[in-house]
């Protein structure tokens, strides 16, 4: 059933990382290394981070693109939001009724993946600026970003999915402010440390809706034009699934894919796995194709 308010969510998200958290004897090493992921991340959030920018001043922003990475972090920031409020004696109310966030629609991305955020701006009470879709495909991230600060100057610092395993993230620090060539403002970076296998366990655990594009061999979102189905999950090799008890839990056994759209409908196929049965983090973008 979906929330009825930001506070409902936030509420929801905290009992999934805490029941997570409780899982007594995982049956895997992957759901320890998770425990142990998501307890980091809620640190670095309630002690490092809320304390120097109010999350209920507009002072944070939260990057968010409809991908597994940022909704992981979007469930576990959420839940924080919840653990600050009941630690804060002076707000009688939840102080919030959305969450700033920001989508730059830079590139052809999937369709499907366009009406995820749509769907998930919803489930989550996102006041989700978008970049103008007919407009600015063609800005540069960072002149996209300088936009969004002209128009939301009380912006100082804005949360990211990103994560070691990604292109040029292995320096990258927890809070950090933006490179030269970016405009200026701190970097929120409490996922770093996770890896691939710990995304899809906790995602999977989650029940939550997942972008429907993963459930037809991709394990990773980029431009449509440069992305295809991920090779390593091709079905000419068997793969085993490693996440059939977070999958079932719950007893549905069923992941919550969004429906694929009609315009990705090719997409549709039974030659490849489903992203999630992709463990390697260095093989995540193996199905992107080499611009030119
Ligand atoms: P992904 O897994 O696709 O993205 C990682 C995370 O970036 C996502 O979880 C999400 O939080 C965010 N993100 C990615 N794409 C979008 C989008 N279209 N709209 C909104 N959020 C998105 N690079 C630098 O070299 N120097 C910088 O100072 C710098 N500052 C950045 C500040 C912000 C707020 C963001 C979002 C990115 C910044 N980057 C910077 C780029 C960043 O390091 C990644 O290269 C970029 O996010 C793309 O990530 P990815 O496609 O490799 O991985
Ligand atoms: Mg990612
Ligand atoms: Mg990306």
């Amino acid at each position: 059933m979906a929330a009825s308010s930001l506070a409902d969510i936030s509420e929801r998200c905290h009992k999934i990382a805490q029941s997570y958290l409780q899982i007594k004897e995982p049956s895997s090493p992957i759901i320890r290394e998770t425990q142990d992921a998501i307890k980091l991340t809620q640190r670095l959030v309630l002690n490092d981070i809320f304390p120097r920018w109010s999350p209920f001043n507009g002072e944070i922003s939260f990057s968010y693109n409809g991908g597994k990475d940022c909704q992981v972090l979007l469930i576990i920031y959420l839940g924080c939001l919840w653990e600050y409020y009941k630690s804060n004696t002076n707000l009688k109310q939840f102080p919030l009724d959305t969450l700033k966030a920001v989508f730059i629609d830079q590139y052809q991305t999937f369709h499907t993946l366009e009406q995820f955020v749509e769907f998930t701006k919803k489930r989550y009470y996102l006041s989700l600026y978008e970049s103008d879709r007919n407009h600015n495909k063609s800005l540069s991230m960072p002149e996209a970003f300088h936009r969004y600060l002209v128009d939301h100057p009380e912006t100082k610092a804005i949360v990211v999915g990103i994560r070691y395993a990604d292109p040029f993230a292995q320096d990258l620090k927890p809070i950090q402010r933006t490179d030269e060539g970016w405009p200026d403002f701190l970097r929120l970076q409490p996922l770093l440390h996770w890896k691939l296998s710990c995304i899809w366990s906790f995602l999977l655990y989650s029940g939550e809706p997942i972008c429907g594009i993963y459930g037809v061999g991709f394990s990773s979102l980029g431009d449509i034009s440069h992305t295809l189905p991920n090779p390593h999950l091709s079905k000419k090799k068997a793969l085993p699934l490693f996440y059939e008890w977070e999958i079932s839990h719950r007893g549905k056994g069923v992941v919550n894919c969004s429906p694929l759209s009609s315009q990705d409908s090719h997409f549709q196929n039974d030659e490849y796995f489903p992203g999630w049965y992709l463990l390697d983090d260095s093989l995540e973008r193996c199905g992107r194709v080499k611009k030119h």
